[in-house]
């Protein structure tokens, strides 16, 4: 829980962590909210990217929404590990999962790539 970070707890912190260990997909901003009783703005952005900063979450390019999901227990403030999942969007329920995949080797002559996302839409589980 949250105990294992280093930073301080507060009843919203874990309100928000809470929140996304709830779900099994990626939430949107306006999920987030959505699941929040009262809340500042300013306050859940800020808590956002701490949990950013902190390797507890990710961010997740679904076509036009930005949405966060839970990142692996690898991950530390120092480095979010490469990531080696995709990003599945369902067409039907929207729902983005993130899964396992193996490593992706996608080799680019003479660039150095820091980043790679790769987002794959379809039918999710529940929906085929
Ligand atoms: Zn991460
Ligand atoms: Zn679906
Ligand atoms: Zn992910």
């Amino acid at each position: 829980m949250i105990e294992n970070y280093n930073f301080r707890t507060t009843p919203f912190r874990e309100k928000i962590l809470s929140l996304f260990q709830s779900k099994e997909y990626a939430l949107s901003l306006e999920e987030i909210e959505n699941g929040l009783d009262q809340f500042d703005r300013i306050t859940l952005y800020r808590t956002l990217k701490l949990f950013q900063d902190q390797g507890i979450i990710h961010l997740v390019n679904s076509g036009n929404i930005k949405k966060y999901a839970m990142c692996k227990e690898e991950c530390t403030s120092e480095k979010h590990h490469h990531h080696h999942h995709v990003h599945f969007t369902c067409d039907k329920c929207q729902q983005t999962e993130c899964i396992e995949s193996k490593p992706l080797d996608i080799k680019l002559e003479g660039y150095q790539i820091k980043e790679l996302e790769v987002n794959v839409s379809g039918f999710c589980k529940n929906c085929l």
